[in-house]
């Protein structure tokens, strides 16, 4: 079967409720009326060109810009964000030295330490002309990506103070700091015989859910890793997009291990509605199928922007969907089977599935999980599926497939227990039974119980008095005194 092309987008003007956006903002309004806060202080953010990355960091622009701060984003033209979106801001696109070719490659560690080689001298040029062009207009602070490091060399040479915002989640930021540890005690690099044994030193961390990034050029890896711990213990601070009641034990271990300031101030995708930062356009028909189907029924399927699959992966997943009699909206981005541009899907899986499945390219996912028919989140786990999962109080099955996804995946089935892990390959019949135990059977109400008491800490948070809500407070009062 082939896939029919992306239909021409109908914009879903249904009623979609933020009610901890409501909460946030009424308390901030009424502090406003007492501080001033930013009074217009210039604030220039680098994000890494990713879409995990590039979106957590244009909602803190967006945070910071509702406290008075004024906004500068430099970014790479790769993965360039769309200015019209963001009109509030100023863009400075800087030069990357990615051929198109290189910079879509598969080898993301190749990827994100060329940016961190390429962008050196435009980025410093790009600060430059940015204090020349408006001498008055002080930087206070350059907030760049954890993953793009060379920006702390750059801030000394300007005599700039840097705060770095950590996109993924805390406890995959200490399992990095651990890594000369790990390699000491023989963990790493992961050898296939020891991937069941438990990292005693990391609980409930097991060989194989250490992060890894599918490359030989281990040394490679070892290095970038360590230069983004280095020059993290060497900024002005660290914004984290996860919450207390989530990640309370990472939370103390960094602020132990790290004498600087710590600000976990996340869900950062609830603080504001405004506009989508996706570089992939949304389907948003997917929105008028999910209103025709029942209540907590629909399971939602969707591996991010990054991960890729086998042709025989996809085969599986599509008659483990089939099987499962469960009605689904599957995601499945262009590009992520290897080999292939497109897929074609099984013969007799569209008979077998009509009028329980809906197939889209990219879909507008925090709405989708957010709607009342969605009753599950078949998911790689990446920090930002699985924070907008808990989010909205929706349980999750786990297929990790590289990076930090692993540490989450563990997380969410072995810490908070809210969801099932898919592990030892993908086939049929394992998938059919995680979807029906996760979708009907008992064992789904318990995880559907416990991910709504995360989703309760996750609104309390934001409100006044909440945890991230006075992190950002601390965040705002760090960054006016530097
Ligand atoms: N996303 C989306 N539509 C999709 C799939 C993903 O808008 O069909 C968004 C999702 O809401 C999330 C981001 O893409 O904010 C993916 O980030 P994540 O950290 O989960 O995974 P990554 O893409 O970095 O692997």
């Amino acid at each position: 079967m082939k896939l029919e092309p992306l239909p021409s987008p109908i914009y879903y003007r249904g009623p979609i409720s933020f009610p901890n956006i409501k909460l946030y903002s009424m308390a901030r309004t009424e502090e406003k009326k007492q501080r001033q806060h930013g009074m217009g202080r210039h604030l220039v953010l680098f994000p890494c060109p990713l879409e995990g990355h590039l979106n957590p960091m244009l909602h803190l622009a967006s945070v910071l810009h509702s406290e008075g701060f004024s906004i500068t984003i430099i970014h790479t033209h790769f993965n360039s964000p769309d200015p019209s979106n963001y009109p509030n801001f100023n863009f400075k696109p800087i030069s990357d030295g990615l051929q198109d070719e290189e910079a879509t490659r598969t080898d993301l560690m190749a990827f994100i330490s060329d940016i961190n080689v390429n962008c050196k001298v435009p980025f410093q040029d790009c600060l430059v002309r940015l204090l020349l062009e408006n001498p008055q207009d002080q930087i206070a602070c350059i907030i760049s990506d954890a993953l793009m490091h060379f920006t702390q060399a750059i801030a000394n040479n300007m005599k700039l103070p840097r705060i770095i915002l950590r996109t993924s989640s805390a406890t995959s930021f200490v399992t990095c700091a651990a890594f000369p540890l790990l390699r000491q005690k023989g963990y790493l690099p992961i050898q296939d015989p020891q991937s069941e044994v438990m990292v005693s030193e990391l609980p409930p961390l097991r060989v194989k859910d250490l992060p890894n990034i599918g490359t030989d050029k281990l040394d490679n890896l070892y290095q970038l890793v360590a230069n983004m711990i280095n020059e993290t213990k060497t900024s002005r601070g660290v914004i984290s997009n996860s919450f207390d009641y989530l990640e309370q034990m990472a939370f103390a271990k960094i602020r132990q291990d790290f004498s600087i300031p710590f600000f976990p101030i996340g869900p950062l995708h609830k603080y504001s509605s405004g506009h989508s930062s996706s570089l992939l356009n949304h389907d948003h028909s997917s929105m008028a199928w999910l209103d025709k189907q029942a209540p907590s029924s629909v399971i939602y399927v969707s591996f991010g922007s990054l991960a890729v699959m086998e042709k025989t992966e996809l085969v599986e997943m599509a008659w483990g969907l089939a099987n499962s009699d469960q009605p689904f909206l599957w995601v499945i981005r262009p590009g992520s089977v290897h080999g292939s541009e497109w897929v074609e899907l099984p013969q007799g899986f569209e008979e077998k599935t009509r009028g329980k499945g809906c197939v889209v390219k990219w879909a507008p996912q925090k709405e989708v999980l957010a709607h009342p028919a969605v009753g599950g989140f078949w998911t790689h786990c990446g920090w930002n599926s699985t924070v907008e999962s808990v989010c909205e109080g929706v349980p999750m099955l786990c297929w990790p497939c590289f990076g930090d996804q692993r540490v989450n995946a563990r997380f969410v089935t072995h810490v908070w227990r809210v969801g099932l892990h898919i592990e030892n390959g993908l086939n049929r019949r394992l998938i059919e039974n995680a979807i029906k135990r996760l979708m009907v059977e008992m064992e789904g109400e318990e995880l559907r119980k416990r991910i709504m008491v995360l989703k309760e800490n996750a609104d309390c948070c934001l409100r006044k008095g909440g945890s991230s809500y006075e992190s950002l407070h601390s965040l705002i009062d760090c960054i006016l005194s530097l």
